[in-house]
């Protein structure tokens, strides 16, 4: 089969490799929309992410929609012909943390695209079959892919207390920001405040439901106290990856607010506004993918609530997958997500 092998640096090739073998619990899945997410492009601009470093030739993607093609002998839940949303991270299913239902903390993880698992930018995966969840006629590839930065969203929301007439900042726009907007909405949110630093990104915030939307790089708390007579948000959401972005939650946040950390950074430490944490008794609570949430993430694309499609700006074939690469990095023509359809 062939897949995008990256060898190093900016130097990705589409090589024939030999296609994974089907186990007993497994579906075969042949991939037809894979998302480039920002972790990619960093494997692929600089071959490695803190620890983790591309130490031999590794398949990218980790978004994935795809049909199903084969069926081990023990799968009862999922048919060949079922179109499929893969959920990408693969629990040991042993340790504490998977067996008390934490299974996105499993120090053993294998999940797509983190070196040495490779990820789906190819024609055909394994997956254990209940990590495929099958999709409606209505769902399209694309919009199945998309659960996957949805979850984190979802899982964003959920842990926040996201819920009916609590008010919400997403900080940072990108994919995952506008997604958290998405869901904090669909979840009941009456009031959801965006920041970014791009006004094209901050335009799309507001087209996608957002009350205001404000430049990260100026007062943000200043305008959300403005917005909530100086009461602030219920919850806030960094999404940006960066130090201004989260002492703005911490500042925009009101008393006995919640503080979830979405974004990761190339920064080993921030400084914080240390006071309003303690003296407004703010939770901060940091996030790691997501765990459980496909039947969500179904629910919400498949019912209309969510337009995951809404943020895919871009799509190229398999065989311009640099050229996606290059959208996703650099944001150009407005590039949000990017679809590599195969
Ligand atoms: P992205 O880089 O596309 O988006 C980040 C956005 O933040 C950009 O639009 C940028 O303009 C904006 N930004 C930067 N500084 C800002 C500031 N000071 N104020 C407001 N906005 C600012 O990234 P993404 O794909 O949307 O992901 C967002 C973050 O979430 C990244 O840090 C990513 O690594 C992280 N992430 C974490 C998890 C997890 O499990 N914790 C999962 C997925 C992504
Ligand atoms: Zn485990």
């Amino acid at each position: 089969m062939k897949a995008a092998v990256l060898h190093g640096p900016l130097d990705m090739r589409i090589e024939d490799v030999t296609p994974p073998a089907l186990g007993d619990d497994d579906v075969l899945v042949d991939v037809k929309a894979v998302g480039i997410c920002g972790s990619d492009v960093h494997y692929y601009r600089e071959g490695r992410i803190g620890e983790f470093v591309v130490e031999k030739p590794l398949i990218l993607g980790h978004e994935t929609g795809g049909i199903v093609s084969a069926v081990g002998k023990n799968v009862k839940t999922v048919r060949v012909g079922d179109r499929v949303a893969v959920e990408p991270g693969i629990p040991c299913r042993a340790c504490e943390w998977c067996k008390t239902g934490r299974y996105n903390l499993c120090p053993d993880v294998r999940f797509h695209a983190t070196p040495p698992v490779d990820g789906t930018l190819c024609e055909q995966i394994v997956m254990p079959a209940d990590f495929v969840t099958p999709v409606p006629d209505h769902v399209s590839f694309e919009e199945a892919a998309m659960f996957e930065p949805l979850s984190v969203a979802i899982h964003a929301c959920r842990r926040g207390g996201v819920g009916p007439g609590k008010s919400v900042l997403v900080a940072g726009a990108g994919p995952i920001g506008l997604v958290s907007l998405m869901v904090a909405l669909a979840f009941g949110a009456t009031r959801v405040f965006v920041t970014d630093l791009h006004p094209h990104r901050r335009r799309l915030a507001l087209e996608l439901g957002a009350e205001a939307a404000f430049p990260g790089d100026g007062d943000v708390a200043a305008a959300v106290m403005e917005h909530t007579q100086g009461r602030g948000v219920d919850v806030a959401i960094e999404c940006a990856g960066a130090e201004a972005a989260l002492s703005s939650c911490l500042m925009s946040c009101a008393r006995g607010g919640q503080v979830v950390v979405v974004g990761l950074s190339a920064q080993d430490f921030y400084k914080v506004p240390l006071n309003h944490l303690a003296q407004k008794e703010l939770d901060i609570k940091g996030i790691f993918r997501y765990v459980y949430t496909y039947p969500a993430a179904l629910d919400l694309v498949a019912s209309g609530r969510v337009d995951v499609a809404k943020i895919i700006t871009h799509r190229f074939p398999f065989d311009q997958v640099e050229t996606g690469f290059e959208y996703a990095e650099t944001g150009k023509d407005g590039a949000v997500k990017v679809i590599i359809n195969l």
